[in-house]
């Protein structure tokens, strides 16, 4: 049974916090606000994964209220996600994520990102991709205000 999931995410972005996507830090002005590292791609791929297992979201994993959750690496949500495929005996086939970020430019870093998603997700690099586009300098993201991040994921489950 192939099961498909769409997830997305959104934080502002500020002064004073590292920019961190796909687990790495891109040197920036400002950085993703948030309770954890604000990791928008990650999030989204989160959520994405956990929606094809019929789940709820990362909130309900990780609630933003425990502080033990403060600066939390975001890679450990994903790799969170990753056990709820296995306890179900399944296997993710795919992931597919859509940065949308203004500046800086993404494309130097999407191999270091693929690879630390990949990793935390249990899956090959090839399985996983990423995109990024501006929006043109339209809207919050166009301001520079915040970044947002679209995912799908596919996960084979057994019937
Ligand atoms: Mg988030």
């Amino acid at each position: 049974m192939n099961r498909v999931g769409l997830g997305y995410d959104v934080h502002q972005l500020k002064t004073g916090r590292p920019l961190i996507l796909g687990g790495v830090e891109i040197p920036h002005d400002t950085g993703l606000d948030g309770h954890s590292d604000a990791d928008v791609l990650m999030h989204a791929i989160c959520d994405a994964v956990l929606g094809a297992l019929g789940e709820g979201d990362i909130g309900s994993f990780f609630p933003p209220s425990d502080p033990q959750w403060k600066d939390a690496p975001s890679k450990i949500f994903l790799e969170e996600a990753a056990r709820q495929i296995t306890a179900r005996n399944g296997r993710l086939i795919n992931v597919d994520a859509m940065l949308i970020a203004e500046a800086p430019k993404i494309a130097p870093h999407v191999a270091a990102m693929k690879a630390n998603i990949a990793a935390a997700l249990g899956v090959s690099p090839n399985d996983i991709g990423i995109k990024a586009t501006t929006n043109e300098t339209m809207g919050f993201v166009g301001r520079g205000e915040g970044m947002a991040a679209h995912a799908v994921a596919s996960v084979e489950l057994p019937n």
